[in-house]
């Protein structure tokens, strides 16, 4: 057996381990309890397919003949630039910060996707039909996945399209866009099969294509996501999320590297099921998602008469609390921003000692991402038993005395259930409105993360108790402790 067979055996080995332990890695991520050896599992085989894809004979050969130079010391320099900014970035950023920093991950993921295909069109001069196809795509799903996650990281983060940008004839200017990037697709795959050969003036009709596609999704990605409004973002995140997980897997296939195409396929897959999953909490379908009037523009309720919202001290609210016997805890973003959820528990634990049943009910896209209410509640000892779903929690609403809404608003807005001009409306919500009494605590009159008017603030059986949610709730704890 030469040498060179021997190397081929044993990437394909090495590749078929960080296969696996990918493949483990996603199951064990499934549960709280084994997460993080998930976590682990799935970079030691990621370090395993860089190391081999370092050592791959065809890498060897691009790396260190020229053109190229000795490319290994660039190639590990910016291995290591960019573990050094992640580690950094990843330390440093905030638990609410969270959201922006995966969909800027998203949006790495596709751009990497994009200059591989790219790459490999400027130096591949050999491609067969099947690989162009497959680049072309790669091209297209990476361009789509990188600037729609640089429009989700500006609108989650507040720092760009803050307002919703409302396109005239979306769906048509998206559709164009889709198609006239496949004809680039298509013009590029003819010319390499040989059916296609002409220059346009400087440029070959190949490259031509390659520009094509390239420009049309880097729009696309633009123009389907700087229009979602409303509380659509969760979908939109997870769909890019899967977007970037395809555009590996296509560049997997263009390339001939197994494993980004098991990778690829992973992220894609879960990606699309976590888009599907999302898509039945919002009661939106993949299709309105896609293609419907997805989304909206962030408006004033239509509600006519401006009423305005009664409020409550601390003292006055413990007063109610205290006569309580059951009381459902609707946590949101503001509850996050606040760190409060220890606060909550100790004040959860007061309740229940005073003889009260406590629930959380828990709405599957508050915060700023899936699961984020579960992972704070769970760091504060939640018992798991408490956590309620809108399905389980809603129908015994009208029987709990208190909702004490903490930091929630689009999650509990009634405009999603009885205002059919609201970009909410169709979404599934906690029912707040129907507890007896809803205690509302927020800083003041700012909106959610949709940016709409919440009419249940003004119901007469909501009071608001204004203020930082951690504070509000520290004093409600103390007022237990003197009682
Ligand atoms: P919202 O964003 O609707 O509302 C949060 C509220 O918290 C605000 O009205 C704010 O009011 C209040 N708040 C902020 N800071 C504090 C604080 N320190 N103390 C008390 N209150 C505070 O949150 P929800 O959880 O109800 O809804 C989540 C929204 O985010 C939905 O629209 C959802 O679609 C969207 N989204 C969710 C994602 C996910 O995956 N979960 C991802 C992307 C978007 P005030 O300023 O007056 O205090």
């Amino acid at each position: 057996m030469s040498w060179e067979s021997i190397s081929v055996v044993f990437t394909t080995i090495l590749y078929m381990v960080s296969s696996i332990l990918f493949i483990r890695g996603i199951k064990l991520l499934g549960k709280a309890d084994t997460a993080r050896k998930g976590n682990l599992m799935s970079s030691v085989g990621m370090l395993i397919a860089v190391v081999t894809v370092l050592l791959e004979k065809n890498v060897t050969d691009t790396l260190t003949q020229p053109p190229m130079g000795n490319a290994y010391i660039w190639a590990i320099a910016a291995i290591a630039l960019g573990s050094i900014i992640g580690a950094i970035w990843a330390k440093k950023v905030e638990m609410t910060g969270m959201p922006q920093l995966v969909a800027l991950f998203n949006g790495f993921g596709g751009l990497s996707s994009l200059l591989v295909a790219i790459t490999q069109y400027m130096t591949d001069k050999n491609i067969n039909v099947f690989s162009s196809i497959a680049l072309g795509l790669t091209i297209a799903i990476g361009a789509i996945a990188f600037t729609g996650s640089v429009v989700a990281w500006g609108k989650l983060s507040g720092k760009m399209f803050k307002k919703n940008v409302s396109i005239p004839g979306k769906n048509f200017i998206n559709g164009l866009l889709a198609v006239i990037g496949l004809c680039g697709v298509a013009i590029y795959a003819l010319n390499i099969a040989g059916i296609l050969d002409m220059q346009i003036g400087s440029i070959g009709i190949g490259d031509l294509g390659i520009i094509i596609v390239t420009a049309a999704y880097l729009i696309l990605g633009l123009t389907m996501v700087v229009a979602i409004g409303g509380g659509d973002m969760p979908v939109i995140i997870s769909l890019l999320n899967a977007f970037s997980g395809l555009a590996a897997a296509f560049a997997g296939l263009s390339i001939s590297n197994s494993v980004l195409v098991v990778s690829g396929c992973l992220v894609g897959t879960s990606g699309l099921i976590l888009t599907l999953i999302m898509c039945k909490a919002m009661n939106r379908t993949l299709y309105s998602l896609l293609f419907g009037s997805f989304g909206g523009s962030a408006k004033k309720s239509a509600s006519g008469e401006q009423k305005e919202p009664k409020s409550m001290t601390v003292e006055d609210a413990y007063l109610i609390l205290e006569a309580a016997s059951s009381v459902v805890f609707i946590p949101g973003y503001g509850m996050a921003v606040a760190q409060a959820q220890h606060a909550v528990k100790e004040l959860a634990d007061k309740l229940e000692e005073n003889g009260a049943e406590v629930n959380f009910a828990i709405h599957p896209v508050a915060g700023r991402m899936p699961g984020h209410m579960n992972v704070l509640l769970a760091e504060a000892n939640v018992p798991y038993e408490q956590l309620k779903t809108a399905d389980e929690m809603n129908p015994q609403m009208s029987n709990t005395d208190v909702a004490i809404v903490i930091g929630a608003n689009d999650v509990v807005n009634p405009s999603a259930v009885d205002d059919e001009t609201s970009p909410l409306y169709g979404m599934p919500i906690i029912n707040a409105y129907e507890a007896r009494t809803v205690f509302v605590l927020k800083r003041g009159k700012g909106t959610g993360f949709s940016g709409i008017e919440n009419p249940l603030f003004t119901n007469d059986n909501t009071v608001m108790i204004y203020g930082d949610a951690k504070q509000t709730v520290s004093s409600l704890v103390s007022e237990f402790d003197d009682a």
